[in-house]
């Protein structure tokens, strides 16, 4: 365990195979692959239609207990989890994991493609732009925005008449309504097909948006930790007229177009979710959209290659689906359906196959089983109708010791002894957090499994305390692994144990009922999953809920943007808090993605960068112009 090289070294040692074998050794047909160089490739969605006939492969989610600054490693074992299944045990596997942001790569975290023997390849295109899909999000965020702002603009300038004949203009003596316009007049109630023959009372209807400006929730996005854009003034330039108004950016990934991107299951269905997304209230009350602004779809075209999966591979050479955001605090973060399903059918068995060509679909849910699974659960597997088999729960003993009371790591300072020798008092106090993650797991009917992620100063008696305290909470099974020092191999038992579980039919079930009030479906995720004691909605939070409530929005699930470093809202409350209040200080609409989203405590949805952020590791090696210092 001690002489592992970097992973970037790693990454760099091993010449990945051309994508199109990978794709061909899967299944995948030449014209279901449009290749981004050597070693990345989108898949097209037809892909479904023609494997519909076979039987999913097992599906399974990984998840993590809460996270601390030493690093549970979800990627590196759904990594060495997928090697072993594949390049180990033969069997078809497929990791689907989600594209990394620029925020966290160049910010606090590096990269996020695993790491040790157990890593997605090549770490540098996966870790940076990829094929380009962060980029489309924030282009069809941005375009949005833009187009928001400016109608604002426009309806303030002018007199209706005028906006009118601006928004259907005559060409060659005729007013012609654009494609999208129909859908607002069906709105509105208006049954006319003939742009001449609205009233004037019709016309201000139809053409003022009539935006409340204390009621916009679209922001603009940067893939970029730029907390100085967490709140600003557009429109101060004397063109706009003195038209400026507070507004912010939130980071890209964690947008609702990205949502969208990861739960949408078609071309039609992304285009209907891209219009159905709400930016603001009117004056009268009605829910924006963005089909009431004509640029749904403009949206639609601007992502509809950001939505076709995209292939990597690991180390040893098994597939990769890597598409959709992370950040399951402040989004839902979980990797796509649709490279979930392509995955599913690729794994899947057709009639006369034996049970060893079952296959399995690892796909990973962000932060501790509270945030990513949670979510998993209650949003992604209600919109797919997908059932998982079973949950992975990744732990290591080092942040288990952070739980149990061992104290903070200072950068740039030795680690304390509780986290390099053994001390097993601090570690079985810390099992507890595992429990609680083991226990909310079990909610949902789906059989748990504990992966130990090894550690080189991890002692045989800490290594068994873990696997006894797993099994007394409730846990299905639960395995050392030492896949980032020996890649597949290391992860070998695990692998079994998945395959061992994952046999029958899965017994799932979501947490709470779509049908129930917001705030009752709030109230449940906090205390069942959280531990609270109750919730408190401030004043907006309470006003938004009656808004939303009104607009026809109540039977959405809820979307939590909590903190991932505890159980509560507080990240200073580490292991498994009880009896706090949670705080919901506002409540937004996701209603294109298709959920509700509570905003708890001080959460910000820009994150920041601190005093000595990764990038000051980060450039290209004079001599050869690879990559360095993403680690
Ligand atoms: P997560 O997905 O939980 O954020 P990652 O899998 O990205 O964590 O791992 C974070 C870092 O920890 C990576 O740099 C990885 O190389 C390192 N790491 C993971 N597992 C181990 C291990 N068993 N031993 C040493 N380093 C590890």
């Amino acid at each position: 365990l001690d002489n592992v090289p970097s992973d970037i070294e790693i990454s760099m040692a091993q010449t990945p195979k051309p994508i199109s074998q990978l794709a061909s050794e899967i299944g995948i047909l030449p014209h279901e692959l449009e290749n981004y160089g050597n070693a990345k490739a989108k898949v097209d969605l037809s892909v479904l239609d023609r494997l519909a006939y076979r039987k999913d492969g097992k599906y399974i989610v990984v998840a993590g207990i809460t996270p601390t600054p030493l690093g549970e490693g979800k990627s590196t074992t759904t990594i060495g989890l997928a090697q072993a299944l594949g390049a180990e045990l033969g069997r078809p596997s497929f990791a689907c994991i989600r594209q990394p942001s620029q925020g966290p790569t160049f910010g606090i975290k590096g990269g996020a493609a695993g790491g040790g023997y157990s890593q997605v390849i090549p770490m540098d295109e996966f870790n940076l732009h990829l094929t380009g899909d962060i980029h489309a999000v924030t282009a069809a965020n941005n375009l949005l925005a833009a187009a928001l702002d400016a109608r604002i603009f426009h309806e303030a300038t002018q007199s209706d008449k005028a906006l009118y004949s601006r928004l259907v203009p005559s060409k060659k003596g005729k007013r012609e309504f654009a494609p999208l316009m129909f859908k607002r007049l069906k709105k509105l109630g208006i049954d006319k097909t003939n742009p001449d023959e609205l009233t004037p009372e019709e016309i201000n209807r139809f053409a003022r948006l009539d935006v409340d400006l204390n009621t916009v929730t679209w922001n603009r996005v940067l893939d970029t930790n730029d907390r100085f854009l967490r709140k600003i003034t557009i429109g101060q330039n004397s063109t706009e007229q003195g038209h400026a108004r507070e507004t912010g950016f939130d980071i890209a990934v964690a947008s609702e177009v990205m949502a969208i991107l990861a739960l949408t299951t078609s071309l039609q269905d992304m285009q209907e979710r891209l219009g159905a997304m709400v930016v603001a209230t009117s004056k009268r009350g009605d829910a924006i959209t963005a089909d009431d602004i004509g640029v749904s779809g403009a949206l639609a075209v601007l992502m509809k290659d950001a939505i076709k999966p995209n292939l990597m591979q690991t180390l040893q050479g098994t597939p990769v689906f890597v598409h959709a955001g992370p950040f399951a605090n402040i989004a839902h973060g979980n990797s796509s359906i649709l490279a979930d399903r392509i995955a599913l059918k690729l794994a899947g068995t057709e009639e006369g196959d034996s049970a060893d060509r079952v296959g399995y679909v690892l796909t990973e849910g962000g932060f501790g089983a509270d945030m990513g699974m949670e979510k998993f659960c209650n949003i992604k597997c209600r919109t797919s109708g997908l059932k998982p088999d079973a949950t992975v729960i990744v732990a290591t003993t080092r942040a288990l010791k952070m739980h149990g009371g061992g104290p903070d790591v200072t950068p740039g300072k030795p680690l304390a002894d509780t986290y390099t020798k053994e001390d097993l008092v601090t570690l079985k106090e810390g099992c507890k957090n595992l429990v609680r993650h083991i226990q909310n797991s079990k909610k949902f009917g789906v059989k748990v499994i504990v992966a130990i992620n090894q550690f080189a100063s991890d002692t045989e008696a800490e290594l068994a305390l873990v696997r006894e305290e797993s099994l007394a909470g409730g846990a299905d099974g639960a395995v050392v692994s030492n896949h980032w020092a020996k890649g597949g191999a290391g992860a070998r038992a695990l692998a079994e144990a998945v395959i061992a579980i994952c046999e029958g039919e899965s017994q799932f079930r979501y947490l709470y009922d779509l049908d129930l009030p917001i705030e009752e479906k709030i109230e449940i995720i906090a205390k069942e999953i959280y531990g609270a004691s109750g919730i408190e909605l401030s004043e907006s939070a309470k006003i938004q809920v009656d808004t939303y409530t009104k607009q026809g929005y109540r039977n959405l699930p809820i979307c939590m943007a909590k903190t991932q470093y505890s159980f509560s809202h507080d990240p200073k409350l580490k292991n498994t808090p009880t009896g706090f209040i949670l705080p919901i200080r506002a409540v937004r609409l996701s209603a294109g993605a298709g959920f509700l989203y509570p905003i708890l405590g001080d959460m910000q949805t820009m994150p920041g960068l601190g005093t000595r952020p990764g990038f000051w590791e980060v450039g290209l090696d004079p001599a050869t112009g690879r990559v360095v210092g993403l680690f």
